[in-house]
């Protein structure tokens, strides 16, 4: 009896943003069949959802073996998801830091709705493998990004549809610099040029600008993370390691200053 399994068919959770981009072309390289899912939660930055089709459009434009991989798009709305939080992601208030030390653009329950949701479409669609951008290392200390979190929720879907979906986090132990690298190794500079000016990051949903590092107001939590990333990559440093260049530049300043002012 032959028990391998073989996963050559995925669901990607593409909202239009960086990470899940980067995951979109990841899955596009491995499976043969590969469908995108996205939602509308009434978040602020509603534009990702646009940049979603303009994306999946070039994908094919420009990739001729990912063209013939890419399936159907799957736009789902959980307004539902908008009506009952009250955060900085899906109302209009100022992004701070919570109580408990979470920003206030967490959204309880968020990416266990959408990987339940993602579970039920890929049962209908007979797709094996589900795939997130959720990520432990980016700072933004999101619990339901954690590993432990997506592999509890995968053992929870797998019994209670009596499946055997994988979910794969591509991203999960990488920064930001590696998943700009993780671009460009997937896609050469065509993809990360695609990355760059196509996929939609900030908060706020501000456009405007096409910035190096794409576009986005350069301030709000999601920018800074985008910003330090591409300037990371860039520069060929970890995230970690440009912070630490940063500090260390800031200090030498202060010292400076304080020198200067010295009598
Ligand atoms: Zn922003």
């Amino acid at each position: 009896m032959n028990r391998t399994v073989v996963h050559d068919s995925a669901l990607v959770l593409f909202s239009g943003g960086q990470d899940s981009a980067t995951c979109l072309a990841w899955a596009l390289e491995r499976y043969s069949r590969v469908e995108t899912l996205g939602f509308d939660y009434g978040q602020r930055h509603r534009i990702e959802l646009s940049c979603r089709v303009g994306f999946r459009e070039q994908l094919r434009a420009r990739f001729p073996l990912w063209r013939e991989r890419l399936g159907e798009d799957h736009l789902l709305d959980l307004g539902v998801l908008g009506a009952i939080s009250d955060t900085a992601m899906t109302r209009d208030i100022a992004i701070e830091t919570n109580a408990s030390g979470l920003p206030n653009t967490f959204v309880p329950g968020r990416n266990l709705m959408f990987l339940t949701f993602a579970a039920a479409i890929a049962y209908r669609r007979g797709l094996q493998v589900i795939v997130g951008g959720m990520c432990e290392t980016d700072f933004s200390g999101y619990p339901d990004c954690r590993d432990d979190t997506i592999k509890a929720l995968q053992v929870a879907l797998n019994l209670g549809m009596d499946s055997r979906f994988a979910l794969e986090t591509p991203l999960m132990w990488i920064d930001k610099a590696a998943t700009w690298t993780l671009a460009e190794t997937l896609g050469g500079a065509d993809l990360l040029d695609m990355v760059r000016e196509q996929t939609h990051t900030c908060y706020l949903g501000e456009r405007g600008e096409l910035h190096d590092w794409g576009h986005g107001c350069g301030v709000c939590p999601a920018c800074q993370l985008r910003r330090r990333g591409y300037q990371a990559y860039r520069a060929g440093l970890t995230v970690a390691q440009l912070l630490q260049d940063e500090a260390q530049a800031e200090a030498q300043n202060e010292a400076d200053a304080a020198s200067d002012g010295a009598p």
